[in-house]
């Protein structure tokens, strides 16, 4: 029996993956099979390649398309479901949006289809080695099992960088009987950590439920949500079902979101039941441009980190994706070159690489100063504890070695 060989672009960072969701999209079968090196096969004996492709890996899946049988290529994801007609001359069908059906999905007619989800099946985990999850999580381990669990799909929410409702803009959730049968199967790997993958989890209508069925795994939870769900009750109700931390988008400080306006009260919530506080941060390269301009977000962004005391913070910048509203704004600064740094650790939408160097550096420096201050020390946690947080840390740190001076210069600006 011919193959179907699953292959995401681009190769899956085993440093810090998690089952990828094209598990969801694969097929029931023994002749179905994941694979992690995005080597060449032989066309011979594959019926169909099912291919992911995120931005970052365009070039790396149209140099490996055109390698291969085009009539056995389906290619789906984001970047697909954003551009499908780019696609075209690599693929017998571009799919757009979200799949869970495969066969019926690849029977409809023309070349760009739309991806077909019917919720009777659960993702194929079993063709994936859980050992090789990691996410940074503090207190995780390197060898604890954590998991991933999606019980909705897509984003009603229009935020203007986000890249997240082109692939499905509207909140579908799960049924909830699913769900219950993928935790079953997933409680066989007894998963320390699951992460509850869904853009924000309290947006459904019986999240609570949700939450309880998640639960019942006996792992540490880990979600996202906006703050203006997050009520003294919910709260509540989280600690008590297992909620472990809770990932906010703090986004750009020079920016108001309304989603924000009960930011401060929601995260000294969160701490006072014990749950910890994951912000993830944007920097918008046009707006660090000079070392002034810099030094003036920086401190703001710091003084932040002090008033909301996130156990773990994350910094992102700025990438317009083609499709959101800030693409206009960007699109004279964004070459096709520019695809491969879609990482969101790349300051590429500054061309002096020398300044881009500067900016990618600081981003990491400001959180390393914050993790090593007194301040996290004493009001937050210990940060020296060996887990994945403070490793991941030290492996970036590495990566910057020889701007110790600054790390020692700069510890002057936490209060
Ligand atoms: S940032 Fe969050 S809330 Fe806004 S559109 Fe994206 S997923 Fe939705």
């Amino acid at each position: 029996m011919k193959k179907i060989i699953g292959m995401t672009f681009p190769k899956q960072d085993t440093n810090l993956g998690l089952e990828p969701s094209l598990l969801t999209v694969l097929p029931s079968g023994d002749n179905v099979m994941y694979s992690m090196e995005n080597i060449d096969f032989n066309d011979e004996e594959v019926e169909y390649y099912a291919c992911s492709v995120y931005i970052t890996g365009m070039r790396e899946f149209k140099e490996w398309a055109s390698r291969h049988d085009k009539s056995k290529i389906i290619v789906g994801g984001y970047e697909p479901t954003i551009n499908p007609q780019e696609f075209v001359p690599f693929a017998h069908k571009v799919m757009v949006g979200p799949c869970d059906d495969f066969y019926a999905s690849i029977a409809q007619e023309g070349d760009i289809i739309n991806g077909i989800t019917n919720y009777k099946r659960i993702p194929r985990y079993d063709l994936y080695d859980i050992k090789n999850n990691q996410q940074i999580i503090p207190l995780k381990k390197r060898d604890d099992i954590v998991t991933s669990i999606n019980t909705s799909q897509g984003c009603p929410f229009k935020c203007d960088f986000c890249c997240s409702p082109l692939m499905c803009d509207r909140l579908i959730s799960k049924p909830l009987d699913l769900i219950k049968e993928e935790i079953e199967f997933l409680k066989n790997f007894n998963p320390k950590f699951v992460f509850v993958r869904d853009e924000n989890f309290p947006l459904q209508i019986d999240w609570r439920e949700r939450l309880i069925a998640i639960n019942d795994m006996g792992a540490k939870i880990y979600l996202f949500a906006s703050a203006n769900l997050l009520t003294e009750d919910n709260v509540k109700f989280m600690k008590e079902n297992g909620v472990y931390m809770v990932c906010l988008g703090l986004e750009d400080i020079t920016v108001d979101y309304a989603k924000n306006k009960k930011l401060d009260e929601v995260c000294d919530l969160l701490h006072s039941y014990g749950i910890m506080v994951y912000l993830s941060f944007i920097v918008n390269p046009l707006k660090v441009k000079t070392q002034r301009e810099s030094d003036k977000f920086y401190i703001k962004l710091i003084s932040r980190f002090c008033d909301l005391k996130p156990e773990m913070v994350c910094g992102n910048f700025l990438m317009p994706f083609r499709g959101t509203k800030i693409w206009e704004d960007y699109k004279d600064l964004v070459k096709e070159e520019d695809f491969d740094f879609y990482n969101s650790k790349s300051a590429f939408l500054e061309k002096d690489l020398v300044n881009r160097t500067r900016m990618e550096y600081e981003m990491f420096y400001y959180q390393w100063l914050y993790y090593n201050s007194e301040f996290y020390r004493d009001n937050v946690r210990d940060f020296h504890v060996g887990d994945t947080l403070e490793e991941r840390f030290i492996e970036l740190r590495r990566e910057f070695e020889g701007k110790e001076n600054k790390l020692v210069l700069g510890k002057s600006l936490l209060r």
